[in-house]
Parts: C-alpha cells; sequence; structure tokens
C-alpha cells in the first residue's frame, strides 16, 4: 500500500495527467460532474456525481457510423476511433460494481465494440465512501461502501490518501507514481474501515432486503396489484434512467446531412412512452406498464438472466431526483417482501 499526504494532491493529480488523461469528479453550481483535470480543479467530496461514470464508457450519444452518399454510391465511414488510456479517479464502490453490471450486456456476445474499446483503456481508481448518506443501501446489493474494487482502491483520512493497486493496470499506475508516494501498513486503512462499518450499522437503509426479489420471481411479481398505485403518479420523465449508473436502454436514429447519413446512439428510458413503439403499435401502452417494466428488469430480469445478480448497486441517485419523490426503494418495500414489508 501507497501513502501520499493531502497538501501533494495536486502534485499527484498533475503527475497523473502527464501520463493519461484525468478525469475526477469536482464540485460545481449543479452539484459534483467528472471532469478533466487542470491545475486549480479540485477533488470533490460529494459521494454522488449527478451523473454516474457510466458516461465514461456508454456516452449518452454516441456517432456510431457515417454513410457517405455520391450518385447511387454509398460509403460506409467507420467513426471508431482507438481511444487512449485514461483515468477517472474518485469512483465510489457502487459506481465500480455498475460497471460489472454494464459489462454483461455490452461485453457479451455480440461484443459491443464501442464500448469495449473504452472498457480497456479506462483504468478506475476507486474511492472509499467515509460517510455514506442517509439514501445511500449498496449493503443491501452486498457492495461494500469501505471496500471498492477498482485497479486502484484510495482511502482518504484527514491528512492523506492512501492507494492499493489490486490489478495490473493499477500498480503499472502506482509504479509510475512511485517517486511521489511512499510504502505504508494498513493499519489507517482497517482502522477506518472499522469507522465506516458502524457509520453503515446505523444508516436508515440498512436492513433493507432484496433477497425475495431475484431470479425466478416474475410470475410472482408481475401480476401484483401494488404496480397500479406504485405507478399512479409517476410522470415518465425518465429522469431515474438517466441518473442511473446501470440503465443501459438506448435508441438509434439517422439524420441527413443532406449528402449522407450520420447514425447516432443516445440513451433512451423505458419509462417513456415511445420507447417500445414499433411498426406494428406500441406493446407498453401504460405508465403502470412502463414503470412495473423498469423495476422488474432490475429486480428480476436482470437476476435471472445474470445468475443472481441484481441491476441495483444502492447508489441512491432515483431517491434524490425523482420529482414526485418514487424510487425503487419505495417499490422493494411496497411489494416485498417479507423483510421489507
Ligand atoms: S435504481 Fe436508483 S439506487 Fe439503484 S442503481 Fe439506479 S439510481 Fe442507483
Ligand atoms: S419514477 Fe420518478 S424519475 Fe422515474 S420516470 Fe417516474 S417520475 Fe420520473
Amino acid at each position: 500500500m501507497r501513502k501520499i499526504t493531502l497538501d501533494k494532491l495536486d502534485t499527484l493529480f498533475a503527475e497523473i495527467a502527464k501520463i493519461n488523461k484525468l478525469y475526477l469528479p469536482v464540485d460545481t453550481a449543479a452539484g459534483a460532474k467528472y471532469e478533466e483535470w487542470a491545475e486549480g480543479k479540485t477533488l470533490s467530496n460529494a459521494l454522488n456525481t449527478v451523473r454516474s461514470p457510466k458516461d465514461f464508457f456508454f456516452p449518452q450519444t454516441e456517432n456510431l457510423v457515417d454513410f457517405k452518399m455520391e450518385g447511387k454510391t454509398i460509403e460506409i465511414i467507420d467513426t471508431r476511433a482507438e481511444c487512449e488510456d485514461f483515468v477517472i479517479f474518485g469512483i465510489r464502490a457502487c459506481d465500480v460494481k455498475s460497471f460489472d453490471i454494464l459489462d454483461r450486456v455490452f461485453l457479451s456476445e455480440p461484443v459491443d465494440t464501442y464500448y469495449k474499446n473504452r472498457r480497456d483503456h479506462g483504468i478506475i481508481v476507486s474511492m472509499a465512501c467515509t460517510r455514506p448518506a442517509e439514501t445511500c443501501f449498496c449493503g443491501t446489493f452486498s457492495i461494500d461502501a469501505a471496500s471498492p474494487a477498482g485497479d486502484v482502491v484510495c482511502h482518504k483520512t484527514e491528512d492523506a490518501l492512501y492507494l492499493d493497486a489490486k490489478t495490473e493496470k493499477g500498480e503499472a499506475l502506482l509504479a509510475a507514481l512511485a517517486s511521489l508516494t511512499e510504502d505504508t501498513d494498513t493499519a489507517a486503512v482497517e482502522e477506518q474501515k472499522k469507522l465506516i462499518a458502524e457509520h453503515l450499522a446505523k444508516l436508515p437503509l440498512k436492513d433493507l432486503s432484496a433477497e425475495d426479489f431475484g431470479d425466478g420471481k416474475t410470475n410472482e411479481f408481475f401480476g401484483a396489484p401494488e404496480w397500479k398505485e406504485l405507478s399512479e403518479t409517476c410522470l415518465g420523465c425518465g429522469t431515474c434512467t438517466f441518473v442511473c449508473p446501470t440503465c443501459q436502454c438506448y435508441d438509434i436514429k439517422d439524420f441527413n446531412t443532406g449528402h449522407g447519413v450520420k447514425r447516432f446512439r443516445c440513451w433512451d428510458s423505458c419509462m417513456y412512452s415511445d420507447f417500445t413503439r414499433m411498426a406494428h403499435g406500441n406493446s407498453r401502452n401504460s405508465q403502470l406498464e412502463r414503470f412495473r417494466q423498469r423495476f422488474m428488469h432490475k429486480l428480476v430480469y436482470y437476476p435471472t438472466n445474470n445468475d443472481g445478480l441484481f441491476s441495483c448497486v444502492g447508489c441512491g441517485r432515483c431517491i434524490s431526483k425523482c420529482p414526485i419523490n418514487m424510487n425503487i426503494v419505495k417499490v422493494m418495500k411496497k411489494l416485498g417482501g417479507k423483510k421489507n414489508g
């Protein structure tokens, strides 16, 4: 394990930025957001960025391919460019876990090469949460806020940053920073982990359980009468899906440039009324059906298809951002189960 005092953090960032592009959460008037580091930018202490770091691997819009037309000839232009290694610093445990969930979608056959290119080049430096918020419930999905995954795992104390390499990528990064950091034991980190565990044990959602959901529960929950009341006031605004680190629906659209076509992929939302509109009509005609789809996907369909892994990481963004104060916790409590009922 390596250590650097906090007064040298800017030097550390400058050194990383010399090697790779470095992105980190910074405070803005609209909340914390990831920005490329430049001198004068300081690391935010916020737990959640407003938008999750899924943008790095699955951007909100991306140009997939261009078609150039001349007479009767169509040229297909591959817009993909091999990206360079980049470092994302300060990702919380919940958001790091969301990458596993996205990987199962985008890296299973047929592999999404756009996503894979960025995933291969991203170096994840995670940050333990010293004081998880009242909206946090990552523990419900067996995520430990004190021990995130990542290529390098960081713990920040009052006066120092502790860095622990967990992968080859992480070891290479820390080796390049060796002259700035010093070797240390794990005592301070272990102490911090204990304090975090004590704090987690006091959070209001500490007992929220997902055990009644999961693999094979479609028939049990699909027809539940509770969906009506739960979905009644949903505006279908899609905010919950856009801030969610694990939502991965998208739409593909072509734009006529006058001399060709640009094909874009854009985030979409299963909460939107036209999400399932097809030539024959729409297979989900009510907000109840759309609302049910989102939560059944996270709590039942995804785990059914992915060895029991839930498609929620308990980040709490949907709790703080939904304009009508509806969220996955309310759904789990209402439907669920013996422990949450
Ligand atoms: S459903 Fe809500 S709590 Fe779960 S990962 Fe998405 S935004 Fe976070
Ligand atoms: S649950 Fe809330 S955030 Fe999500 S679509 Fe409905 S109103 Fe919007």
